[in-house]
């Protein structure tokens, strides 16, 4: 069985490349990868895994968008994920009032992150108490997270924050950013 919590903590897409699609020509509509939206829902991995296109995605219950109550299937979409070899499926599903695509994605992995959240936080605190990155990992991928964090940090909390990056790490979860995001 399969809980969903249905958080609703749906996210614009930055242009993400496989899921962007090119702006629509016929005005008086946002460009296009305004229409896409991201539901996390507590999912197990291993089960989509196994499961492939017969997993139980649980339905949102209306569109993020707009709010109408039809929403319906929309295709799948490939997502890597740490410890599988092969891309997930992932279930879309898309609004007919609105256009909007809803990709569903595990709660347990930032968007565009192969590494699952925890992974990342825990990886990023080995390195602060040790003074070098977990053995388990690729060091280039890990350094690339604390590159992200500082500009984050650089861009995003005052000069004057001497709380430390985890505290930054957890102060940016709190306000709904991935705090090792490239994007600022
Ligand atoms: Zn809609």
């Amino acid at each position: 069985m399969v809980h969903c919590l249905g958080l609703f903590l749906c996210k614009k897409l930055g242009g993400e490349s496989h899921t962007s699609h090119p702006p629509e020509k016929n005005g008086g509509y946002l460009p296009s990868q305004h229409k896409n939206m991201i539901q996390f829902v507590a999912v197990i991995l291993k089960e989509i895994f196994d499961q492939g296109r017969e997993f139980c995605w649980k339905r949102p219950s209306k569109c993020p968008r707009c709010g109408s109550f039809k929403v319906w299937g929309h295709g799948f979409v490939p997502a890597f994920f740490d410890g599988f070899n092969e891309s997930l499926l992932l279930k879309r599903y898309r609004c007919p009032d609105c256009g909007c695509v809803i990709t569903m994605r595990p709660a347990s992995h930032f968007s565009r992150f192969q590494a699952s959240r925890s992974t990342i936080r825990s990886a990023l605190q080995h390195r602060i108490n040790y003074g070098k990155w977990p053995p388990d990992l690729t060091s280039a991928r890990m350094r690339h997270w604390l590159t992200n964090l500082k500009r984050q940090i650089k861009a995003h909390l005052p000069q004057s924050w001497r709380s430390g990056l985890m505290a930054a790490y957890d102060h940016f979860m709190s306000m709904g950013k991935v705090p090792v995001s490239r994007s600022i």
